[in-house]
């Protein structure tokens, strides 16, 4: 698949919407739209992207996939059933949850980490913070990670910014501008505010 078509793919499923006058989360306006979780109702096109992670990672010798919750769980399992499938022998999966001051991997997941090669999966790539934290946790178990597979980089985020992993291989990248809604040019434009994503309804309400 070429970046082409994995754009095409993701805006089919409504995960990226581009073209559009997007109110964020932290209040600023753009005119891009990524929704990840719109992709994972659709276990085609999500099994299809995970392919192309599994394929990238298929000649690494990796044990398990670890994914964070939520997100993480549902493409950590099909990067290790397409792994397992490439390979012939059964790649693992595990997923990491949220603990008071970071992660945790629990629930009998634990033992499946010491001393194996583990590829860890972040769907979407913005500061990269919770996700080295994973890398921590992985670690502090005796894991030794190989690398990190990410749907999405939006943030520039290279190995080194998350612990020094050996390689970070992401389907796309993307820069969003960002801007205040004073600045904002679609807004002098008078581009209508998109209402079904982010909080644009919510910023048209606060106006009136
Ligand atoms: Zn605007």
């Amino acid at each position: 698949m070429t970046q082409q078509e994995i754009f095409a793919l993701l805006h089919y499923v409504g995960a990226v919407t581009t073209n559009t006058h997007a109110v964020y989360t932290s209040g600023k306006h753009g005119s891009m739209y990524v929704n990840k979780d719109a992709l994972y109702p659709h276990t085609k096109e999500t099994s299809a992207l995970c392919r192309l992670i599994a394929e990238h990672f298929a000649n690494r010798d990796i044990d398990v996939v670890v994914g964070p919750a939520l997100g993480g769980i549902i493409p950590a399992q099909w990067i290790a059933y397409h792994l397992s499938e490439i390979k012939g022998n059964e790649v693992l999966c595990v997923y990491a949850e949220k603990a008071q001051d970071g992660f945790v991997i629990k629930r009998g997941y634990d033992k499946f980490i010491p001393g194996k090669n583990i590829l860890v999966f972040e769907d979407n790539l913005t500061t990269g913070g919770s996700i080295k934290k994973v890398i921590e946790v992985v670690r502090q178990l005796g894991g030794n990670v190989i690398g990190l597979g990410a749907f999405c980089n939006r943030g520039n985020i290279q190995p080194a910014d998350i612990g020094g992993i050996p390689e970070l291989f992401s389907l796309v990248n993307i820069t969003m501008d960002a801007w205040d809604p004073e600045d904002c040019p679609l807004c002098k434009q008078g581009v209508p505010i998109n209402t079904s994503v982010g909080k644009g309804r919510e910023f048209l309400e606060a106006r009136r």
